[in-house]
Parts: C-alpha cells; structure tokens; sequence
C-alpha cells in the first residue's frame, strides 16, 4: 500500500510523520473519507467543499490547491491499483512545540492513505443492522470533521461490545443526532423521511446530502428535524447513511424490531438509487 505523506508517497510502512504534529498531541486537525466505488470517486467535490469549510472553522491553512489535491487522489488510486476503496486523508496544523495557543508560523500537515473498502456484507443488506442508543458526550461543532473522535470511539465500542453494527447517539433531550460515523433516518408511522437537520449537532454526511437530493428526484416528502428515541422506536423502517456503508438498513434498535423487523420499501429503493446514481460518476 502507497500513502502519500508531505509531498511524497511511500509504502505505507515507511510513512512517517513527526511526533510534535498537532494532529498527534492535540488532534488539531481535519480529515476526509472520500468512496471508490468500481473505478469512481463519490461526490468528491462536496467532500473537498466540506474539507474547505473544517479547515476554515478550525483556522488552518488549506494544504494545497483543490486542484492539486484531486491529483494526489487520481495518483494514490493509481498507485494502489485498487477500484473499491476509502480514501483517507487528514490535514493537521502541522509540527510545532506543544502549547495549547495556535503557534505562529507552521506549515499544514498533509497526509493521505487509502485501504480496500468492507462494505456492508449482502446479508447485512438483505437483513439490516442492528444499532442501540447511548449519550452524545460530543462537544458543540459536531459540524466540523475533525480529528477529535475519542467519543465516537467509545460510542462505537460500545456498539461493539453489545454485538450491534452502529451507535445512535441520544442528546440531553433525549433526541437522536446521529451515529457513531453515520447519519441517522428513519421512516415515521405516517410515512415521512427524517433525519436530524444539519447543523452543529451532527456531521453533515455527503451520502446524507445526496440521498436527499435523490429523494427529491423521487417526489418522497422528508423533514429534517430533530426525531426522538421514542419516535424511533415507532418508525416503520429506519438505516443509516454514510462513505463506506451507503444506504444501509436497521432492523432492530435496542433490541426492539423496527416495523416488521425487515428492511422496509423505501430504504430498499434509496439505497437501490443511491447504487444506480453512484454508477453514473466517471471512472477516474
Ligand atoms: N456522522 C459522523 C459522525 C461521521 O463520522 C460520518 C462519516 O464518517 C458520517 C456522519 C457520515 O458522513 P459521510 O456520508 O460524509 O460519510
């Protein structure tokens, strides 16, 4: 595997960085997660525009042009040889002695790697996932994708360790935001879409911002609003969305089947369109 780090790609078990970057001390930086899917890159233009906007929220300096940024993708897909991957990459606000105030003079720090993607196996799609809720310890700029991830590290854990797929995360007023790296849907009683609105409560996923608009297409009404754990456990249908899992159904929610307990018609036909649509990008 190839990683580009600071200008230069490497195997990735020579790629290295300093141990006084920001991103290692203090996670003072922002990352990205962009699909290849069979030869193309998802709606990479929304994901650059939502690196630009971490970047800006966080005050660091952009680590290349866009431009310039594209062709690092193009070069690492290339060099990988890999057509259904993730790519990742992170910019930090690079190297400079610990102290908490921004330093100065640094230059940003710019790492990418990209590793075979493990979409979601076609039981989990013909079944659906299970997820169970717990607190949203996160802080108030859940807007900005930054390197900060402990408490979705331990969302997801805890997922783990109960044998569910995903977490949903349940603010103060005991509202459902969004998973641990995913967004959160769901299918009301009375047939209506949901999801969180955007906002700094939630990451403002880019799978969620296209299965809106592939909605749209469509003609289905949907809110975005902020949908309780209780208005959850009475949906019909519910999934999730996000770069590696798509469209994805949950079929049970702290143990409790979601509708009738099988992926229901409308996430089956979003997550059919969000493919279709997927394949209609150009293979780079
Ligand atoms: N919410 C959180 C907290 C995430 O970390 C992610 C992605 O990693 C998502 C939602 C989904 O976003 P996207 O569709 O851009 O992958």
């Amino acid at each position: 595997r190839i990683a580009y780090v600071n200008g230069r790609y490497l195997p990735l078990s020579q790629a290295q960085v300093h141990i006084e970057d920001r991103g290692y001390q203090f996670a003072d930086g922002v990352y990205e997660v962009v699909p290849l899917y069979r030869g193309r890159l998802l709606d990479e233009d929304p994901h650059l525009d939502r690196f630009d906007y971490s970047l800006r929220e966080l005050q660091i300096a952009p680590p290349m042009s866009r431009a310039a940024l594209k062709l690092v993708l193009r070069e690492l897909v290339r060099r990988n040889g890999l057509s259904d991957a993730l790519l990742y990459f992170q910019a930090t606000r690079g190297v400079a002695p610990r102290d908490h105030k921004f330093p100065a003079k640094t230059k940003t720090a710019f790492v990418a790697t990209m590793r075979r993607s493990r979409p979601p196996s076609a039981k989990q799609i013909e079944e659906g996932v299970s997820v169970m809720t717990t607190r949203d310890i996160r802080w108030e700029r859940c807007d900005i994708k930054s390197l900060n991830l402990l408490p979705n590290l331990l969302a997801k854990q805890q997922a783990t360790v109960a044998g569910v797929f995903e977490a949903w995360l349940v603010d103060d007023d005991d509202n459902i935001t969004e998973g641990s790296s995913t967004n959160a849907w769901i299918v009301t009683s009375d047939g209506k879409l949901v999801t969180h609105d955007a906002g700094a409560a939630i990451l403002n996923g880019i799978t969620r911002q296209r299965v809106i608009k592939l909605m749209e297409g469509e003609g289905l009404t949907f809110e975005q609003r902020a949908f309780s754990r209780e208005e959850a456990m009475r949906a019909r249908e519910a999934f999730l969305s996000s770069s590696s899992s798509f469209v994805l159904p949950i079929t049970r929610i702290d143990g409790k089947p979601v509708g009738e307990g099988k992926p229901g018609p409308m996430t089956r036909r979003l997550r059919e369109i969000y493919v279709a649509a997927a394949l209609e990008a150009p293979v780079v």
